[in-house]
């Protein structure tokens, strides 16, 4: 027993005393986590250099843009051919996607010779081999008659200009080995965004945030990056981490002081870093007595495979006897465990290094995402990681600890990089597929000019039916008198009231008019669904208790103020203080109140309520509301524009074509009520089947068609019909509609204009979807932003067709040759989109180029307007009084 003890003790002891030794011998290879941090910094800093449009010629670590933009996301299909040319041998491969919607790949392969006559000569001669290779897989495969996508794996550094090289029409993938890892590892694996060839050579690839890419036009989405690692270190960066081994190994390399990181890393180069080590020991005694042999003296004697046998945790000891004696030297017990330590040193060098350079990779990711914690997946590939025996835990162990805010997985790629390139053909021809699918859906929104030219006809002459008395009972555009006759002249004072009745508030307004300074105290109230949607006098009543709310609150009870009462909904008027309502828009049911004189109701409200009385001296629609209070402070303002909730128009027409109120001097405004245009069906031809959809679910289905193409009620659910049919056709969404996609009003206007806005990146739109409820990857926030451009500027669009109408129209008759006008605006799609606005006045100018337009946005339109027009209205009154 004792005797046992013993031996263990001794063995125990030599172990020690070997490993002490080599380790004070190599202690510069054996880096600290201190030192791998610092390496990982460094890196970082590469890659930022690499990336960048100055610093990338002078950078070593290449940071090469692969163009390949999307990784698989399971939905792709069809066969496809791909061909790998490595060093030595060139293989070809006919690769099934996912057959019958499973998620799985099928291979038929052929080698090809690679003869030393073909690598060495010209292109040309290569591109003719591989080209004759291919004819014969053809052929045998009885692939003659189809013509299959290409994708084609080149595991050297390539600068690619496209995907789509020209060197043959079928090419529709060039791939470096790193990215067909990272490709065949997401097509299992859908977190997967980093691949890494620890093998031969080691190299690294990884999906780049395209904003961060300059040598790549574009901003969205993210690409791919080789960054062909292994040449870190070559201008000098790693020259405290190199040992006089690296550098003699280098000098005696076929391309010295380049790839100086792959050099202390990879396969082709690990066993004979160990030679150069166990020379120098033996040469100083550390090792077999001093003895050396000659095979220990001759480069490349040990291998990479020598290197992972002597490291086995059961036969390691006996195979570095084996690997020892044949290389002619004679071994001690003790020699043989220091060799074996001096294998582990050198790998776990590889590891550590490779790790520290996967790290700075992950936390440029995490940080890319700005999240906290990133959850990711490696796609790993190559022979020193899949053979060596312990390589992969210590890689994955030297990581997680390197980066502890990011949970990464490693996957093992499967014949990665040959695969890889059948999936990067697999994806770039899906992403081809899908886009077309997509443009034709993006088409449907595209107006062309003459199209536009036709929308501003088709309301020209809407306009004139709706003002004649002949036409204007049928008329979709009704041209409604508004008795406003003038424009406020900067007489008007006082203190007013004004009540605004919009789309989605209520609010009530004390105005006071002094010397052309308005000053205005308001309180904004909800309109409940219900009462929306309720009775008219339940709305009725909701309203005059508002009222007396903001009367309490501003101290007012009992005052007898006069009161304007902006009403943005189409009114049929006899004067300014009558208005019946012809029909409710909008969000608006309320029931009893259609063909009803809102002001009555509203006076009746009062008096049921018996607490007040009001002096209710104008109604008035929003539009002209607007176009008042621009007026106020522009004379050349006769036009009232609102982009809000709805879409509308008024403007200054001469009373001499409105020949629905008698006289024909000078001039009244006229509420165009626009949005019912198109109601008879004249834009049929332009709505496509995503605006019926949206109609059909509106509460007044089949009425104002022109509105719901351009107003805020209505765009976010044309998107949202939009991206459930590109879902529907597996385009979005990975296929899968939500329940929040099917809940109707999700898509909000607002989100539009967040979506659409020039400051956000992508990833603040995905963060923006995945609030909505919608999971989206990167490639789906791109095609929603899209989608959302499209029918933004389509509202514009027509919108500015409806507008050049107009000033045309007031142009032709004051017989002018050029026209000036300004048009008051108000409503927040306008205000707020980020392009509405613009695309608006753009369009205008297009389609009216004879006139001049001044956008004017107005303050507080409604309530301020109401005001002046009960103030203009007053004054008016007074002489009336006075006869
Ligand atoms: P209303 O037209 O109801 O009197 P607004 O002019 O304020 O009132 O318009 C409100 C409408 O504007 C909302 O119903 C919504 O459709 C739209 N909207 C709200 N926020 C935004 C935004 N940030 N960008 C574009 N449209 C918006
Ligand atoms: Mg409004």
């Amino acid at each position: 027993m004792f005797a046992v003890h013993l031996v263990a003790f001794y063995f125990t002891k030599l172990k020690e005393d070997q490993i002490k030794k080599v380790d004070r011998f190599l202690y510069h290879m054996r880096l600290s986590d201190e030192t791998l941090v610092d390496i990982m910094a460094r890196f970082q800093a590469e890659m930022e250099k690499g990336l960048g449009k100055d610093t990338n010629p002078t950078a070593s670590v290449k940071m090469l843009p692969t163009f390949v933009r999307a990784i698989p996301d399971g939905s792709e299909n069809g066969e496809f051919l791909s061909l790998d040319l490595g060093g030595s041998k060139f293989r070809v491969l006919k690769v099934q996607v996912s057959q019958e919607g499973q998620q799985k790949v099928q291979m038929e392969s052929q080698f090809y010779p690679m003869p030393n006559e073909i690598t060495r000569g010209n292109g040309t001669e290569l591109f003719d081999y591989v080209a004759d290779c291919l004819a014969d897989f053809m052929r045998t495969k009885n692939l003659t008659h189809k013509k299959l996508p290409l994708g084609f794996t080149f595991s050297f550094p390539c600068r690619q200009n496209k995907l789509e090289e020209d060197l043959d029409v079928d090419i529709l993938a060039l791939v470096n080995d790193t990215v067909g890892t990272m490709m065949t590892c997401a097509y299992d694996d859908p977190n997967c965004e980093v691949g890494i060839i620890i093998g031969t050579g080691t190299n690294a690839c990884y999906m780049e945030d395209m904003s961060n890419i300059d040598l790549v036009e574009g901003d969205e989405g993210r690409m791919g990056i080789n960054t062909e690692w292994g040449a870190f270190g070559d201008d000098g960066a790693l020259e405290d981490i190199r040992t006089e081994f690296d550098r003699e190994l280098d000098l005696g390399s076929l391309n010295p002081g380049k790839q100086l990181f792959e050099k202390m890393i990879s396969g082709l180069y690990m066993g004979e870093l160990v030679r150069l080590i166990l020379l120098k020991m033996a040469k100083v005694g550390l090792l077999f007595g001093g003895a050396k042999s000659s095979a220990l003296h001759t480069k490349g004697k040990i291998e990479t495979q020598h290197v992972a046998a002597m490291e086995m945790s059961k036969e390691g000891l006996a195979n570095t006897r084996e690997i020892l004696v044949d290389l002619g030297l004679e071994p001690s017990e003790s020699d043989c465990i220091a060799v074996q330590h001096v294998c582990t040193i050198v790998s776990f060098r590889s590891a550590n290094l490779c790790a520290a350079a996967l790290a700075a990779i992950l936390t440029r990711l995490r940080e890319n995402k700005k999240l906290a914690r990133l959850r990711t997946t490696v796609g790993v590939d190559g022979t020193l990681y899949k053979t060596h025996p312990q390589y992969p835990k210590r890689l994955h162990k030297v990581v997680r600890r390197l980066v502890p805010n990011c949970d990464v997985r490693f996957l093992l790629s499967e014949s990665g990089s040959t695969k890889g390139a059948a999936m990067v053909t697999a994806v770039a021809s899906r992403v081809q597929a899908q886009r077309k699918q997509i443009d034709k859906v993006l088409a449907l929104f595209q107006l062309s000019r003459e199209q536009l030219l036709s929308v501003r006809d088709k309301m020209r002459a809407e306009l004139e039916y709706g003002l004649k008395k002949k036409t204007h009972a049928l008329a979709t555009v009704k041209m409604l008198p508004t008795y406003v006759y003038g424009m406020p002249d900067g007489t008007e004072k006082g203190k007013f009231l004004a009540l605004d009745l919009g789309g989605t508030n209520f609010r009530v307004l004390l105005v006071k008019i002094r010397r052309r300074s308005v000053r205005m105290y308001n309180k904004i109230f909800a309109i409940p669904l219900e009462i929306m949607q309720g009775t008219g006098e339940e709305l009725f009543d909701h309203i005059v208790q508002c009222i007396a709310d903001f009367l309490d609150y501003m101290g007012l009870k009992g005052a007898q103020l006069p009161l304007g009462f902006t009403f943005s909904f189409p009114c049929r008027q006899t004067c300014i203080d009558k208005g019946t309502l012809v029909g409710w828009t909008k969000g608006f049911k309320a029931t009893d109140c259609e063909g009803e004189d809102v002001v009555d109701m509203l006076r009746e409200a009062i008096k049921r309520r018996n607490e007040f009385d009001l002096d209710i001296v104008a109604i008035v629609n929003d539009t002209v509301g607007t176009m008042m209070t621009c007026g106020y402070e522009d004379p050349r303002c006769e036009i009232g524009l609102i982009a809000g909730t709805g879409s509308n128009v008024c403007y200054m027409e001469e009373m001499r074509n409105i020949e629905l109120v008698d006289g024909d001097e000078g001039r009244m405004c006229i509420n165009t009520e626009w949005g019912g245009f198109g109601d008879n069906g004249c834009i049929d031809d332009i709505r496509t089947q995503y605006d019926k959809e949206v109609d059909e679910g509106s509460l007044n289905a089949g009425k104002q068609r022109y509105e719901k193409m351009t107003s805020g009620m209505y765009l976010g659910e044309i998107v949202r019909r939009i991206l459930i049919d590109l879902t529907r056709q597996g385009l979005l969404f990975r296929g899968q509609i939500s329940e929040r996609l099917r809940t109707r009003g999700i898509f909000e206007t607002k989100f539009l204009s967040q979506i659409e806005s020039d400051r956000l990146a992508l990833l603040q739109v995905r963060r923006i979807l995945q609030q909505l409820g919608l999971d989206s990857t990167c490639e789906d926030s791109i095609v929603v932003k899209e989608v959302c451009g499209a029918v933004s500027r389509r509202a514009a669009q027509m919108c500015g067709a409806g507008m050049a109408a107009i000033v045309e129209k007031r142009r032709e008759d004051q017989g002018l040759q050029h026209f000036k006008v300004t048009v008051g605006v108000d409503g927040t799609l306008y205000k707020l989109h980020p392009h509405f606005s613009r695309i608006l006045q753009e369009t205008v100018k297009d389609l009216a180029p004879q006139c001049d337009v001044t956008f004017m946005l107005s303050e507080d339109g409604s309530g301020k307007g109401a005001a002046l027009i009960t103030a203009v209205a007053k004054r008016l009154q007074q002489p009336q009084k006075d006869n």
